[in-house]
């Protein structure tokens, strides 16, 4: 049985897109709390209403608030997962074990990068409003702007990648990420690897924590 994958790493630092090969290649579920909260925001439910104005500054939400979305969209008896985006502090890493996991077998994955790389990588991503499928503008540009290789959907820019609240979102994760790496290397579960690696040998290090 594969284990639980929990993929850590800044903003920007390639979880998304290793994901959805995880996804497409070893039958992982994506399970993305940034996601979960964007579809709240775009249901324009109660939650999401709560949650908007935070996520525009990219400042975190509160913990009860992510932990319930997220314990309410898995079913670890079922599935395999990956956490991306959770957990994103201390509280929340001793949460995913007690509330979510449990005593389920889990990995942890850090997608080690300068940060001070993230920034223009942020500001000139664009996802695709149909697939899903995550372009760069600088490293890996539609072959039509604005358009989808895959499936021609339209290409899009998260309300949170411009440069402000890009800046505030990395200034977050370096305040936060101590602790999050922390527990996972006392409790033996942490492998790092080195991000600014091609996007394929990045997913072969994956590959091979999923497997030992
Ligand atoms: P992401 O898609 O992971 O970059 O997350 C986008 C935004 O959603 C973050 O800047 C936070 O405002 C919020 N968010 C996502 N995951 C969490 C989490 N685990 N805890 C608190 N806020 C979160």
């Amino acid at each position: 049985m594969k284990p639980q994958l929990i993929l850590l790493g800044a903003p920007g630092s390639g979880k998304g897109t290793q994901a959805a090969r995880l996804v497409a290649e070893l039958g992982y579920n994506h399970l993305s709390t940034g996601d979960l909260l964007r579809k709240e925001i775009k249901s324009e439910s109660d939650l999401g209403k709560k949650v908007q104005g935070i996520m525009n500054e990219g400042k975190l939400v509160d913990d009860d608030t992510v932990l319930e979305l997220l314990n309410a969209n898995c079913d670890l008896g079922s599935s395999v997962y990956i956490f991306d985006g959770f957990p994103r502090n201390g509280e929340q890493a001793k949460a995913l074990d007690s509330v979510v996991l449990k005593e389920a077998k889990s990995r942890a994955v850090y997608f080690d990068i300068d940060l001070e790389k993230l920034a223009a990588r942020l500001t000139n991503r664009r996802t695709c409003s149909g697939c899903g499928e995550i372009y760069n503008l600088l490293s890996k540009a539609p072959a039509k702007e604005g358009v989808c290789d895959k499936c021609g959907g339209e290409l899009t820019q998260r309300k949170d990648d411009n440069e402000e609240t890009v800046k505030t979102r990395l200034q977050v994760f370096k305040e936060t990420i101590d602790p999050v790496l922390a527990h996972y290397e006392e409790t033996g579960r942490l492998a790092k690897i080195d991000a600014s690696n091609a996007p394929e040998e990045v997913f072969s290090a994956l590959k091979a924590v999923t497997e030992a």
